[in-house]
């Protein structure tokens, strides 16, 4: 299968409008991204779509929106405190900052990694041998230091340690903290789940790959609370149900892999996890993970806080802690692997045809109407009427700002489904042409029936 180049993608982000740097006209701020205005249509019906499946199309599904500054001790009972760091090191003449797995892929010899257990928990020790050579200079690489990868802030007007928050690493721990809630203003019975979508913060210290890793990113997040018991097979059901809805927003099979975790790549809390990877020209790269998290946040957060948080079972008289299952997703990197596998070029006739072949759900704009010339002021004022009365039931634009040809491009490229033009014809007969994006075949429709027509194509 091919695999897409990324370079093509990225510039067509920023010359249609869909990502540009961030505060671009005073430098721009590094691996920090802005949607414009297709972006934020493609972000927002990826959502939608993520919604509408996980929220709206079940029946165990409860949404939520919590905070992003938490109380402190939430992180405490987390393990964000103590677990959420890389082990990097500097080079102390350039001060490029590189991670441990990174130094460890370039000197195999000189770094030891390995698995241990301490109270019952598993964890990476690494060691340095000895000094090492910058990768980018001719410096020394200085000593392996811990980095927590949490942002720091500050609430209400005096900055000391008791004023100290944390800008959330996961949207997860929103979810935990209001467990009880839900079982109290719902009565949810088992299994049941919370849905959220939101940003979080990390501290990155090797982001890149354009929106891929970035220090501030959008999460699409589950925690299914699930009798113990049916831990194992609910992960199985989550896995195939995930992979099936990148399937199902067209994404191609054969760049999207289920990566089960080896026992030592799992993280502190986690019993077992699949990663479902996108093929990217930089090789296979998580898009989401679906870990089975144990009762261990329950646990934490009810001996950290002091509240009961086991469920009760009302028929068997059972007070227990379920297990939570997490299929946890980006946003930005769904948004980047779907305009990657989307991205194509075909030949037709002596010119390139770069389309970005979407989804229906996910196209930014479904319609474009187009006058075919802009000299007439009939044509141009029929189109503008034709669009205007689009735009009440799809997202519709409006373009006359250069030739047929020169217009059907553009809307390809941001991968608009069908162009509607008005004509000279269209005068007399009050029928227009409607171009498919795909096939690129055309149609003439009455104006009378352009709605119907449309609605049936889209539904
Ligand atoms: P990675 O191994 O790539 O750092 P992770 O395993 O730490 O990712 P999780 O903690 O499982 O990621 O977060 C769930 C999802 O959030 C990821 O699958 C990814 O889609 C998204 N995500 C995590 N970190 C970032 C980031 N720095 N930039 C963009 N998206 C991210």
């Amino acid at each position: 299968m091919e695999v897409k180049s990324m370079d093509k993608v990225v510039s067509l982000c920023k010359r249609r409008g869909f990502i540009f740097q961030s505060s671009e006209i005073y430098g721009g701020l590094s691996n920090t991204w802005d949607y414009g205005p297709y972006g934020v249509e493609l972000k927002n019906n990826l959502k939608r779509a993520w919604w509408k499946a996980n929220v709206y199309e079940r029946d165990d599904i409860y949404g939520m929106d919590a905070a992003i500054l938490m109380h402190p001790k939430v992180w405490e009972a987390s393990g964000h405190i103590d677990n959420f760091f890389d082990v990097m090191l500097d080079c102390n003449k350039c001060k490029k900052r590189f991670r441990i797995d990174q130094v460890q892929q370039k000197y195999p010899d000189k770094v030891v990694m390995e698995t241990v257990t301490i109270e019952g928990k598993t964890c990476v020790q690494s060691q340095v041998i000895g000094t090492l050579k910058c990768f980018e200079c001719d410096g020394e690489l200085g000593m392996a230091r811990k980095f927590n990868l949490m942002f720091k802030t500050f609430q209400g007007p005096v900055e000391d340690r008791a004023n100290l928050l944390f800008m959330r690493p996961e949207t997860a721990q929103g979810m935990f903290v209001n467990f009880s809630n839900v079982l109290d203003s719902r009565h949810p019975k088992l299994p049941f789940g919370l849905a959220q979508i939101g940003k979080a913060f990390r501290n990155e210290i090797t982001p890149g790959n354009f929106t891929f890793r970035t220090r501030e990113f959008e999460q699409m997040e589950i925690e299914y609370f699930v009798r113990p018991e049916d831990a194992d097979k609910k992960l199985e059901e989550w896995v195939e149900a995930r992979f099936g809805w990148y399937l199902n927003l067209g994404m191609t099979k054969e760049n999207l892999r289920k990566r089960p975790h080896a026992k030592d790549e799992l993280a502190h809390y986690a019993k077992a996890c699949t990663d479902i990877e996108y093929n990217f020209s930089f090789g296979w790269s998580e898009l989401e993970g679906i870990a089975n998290r144990t009762d261990f946040d329950l646990k934490q957060h009810a001996a950290g806080s002091g509240k009961d948080l086991q469920y009760f079972n009302n028929v068997t008289n059972e007070r227990f802690y379920p297990y939570i299952i997490e299929p946890s997703g980006g946003v930005d990197r769904s948004v980047l692997a779907f305009m990657v596998d989307s991205y194509s070029e075909e030949q037709v006739k002596n010119d390139i045809r770069v389309v970005l072949k979407l989804h229906k759900d996910l196209a930014p704009v479904k319609i474009a109407v187009l006058p075919l010339l802009r000299n007439r002021p009939e044509i141009v004022e029929l189109a503008k009427k034709i669009a205007h009365d689009l735009k009440k039931s799809f997202v519709t634009v409006y373009d006359d700002t250069g030739a047929i040809g020169k217009l059907y491009r553009r809307q390809d490229e941001v991968g608009t489904l069908y162009c509607v033009t008005v004509d000279v014809q269209t005068l007399e007969d009050r029928e227009v042409t409607v171009r498919d994006r795909d096939t690129m075949l055309q149609e003439r429709i009455g104006i009378d029936r352009l709605k119907e027509y449309l609605s049936e194509k889209l539904s």
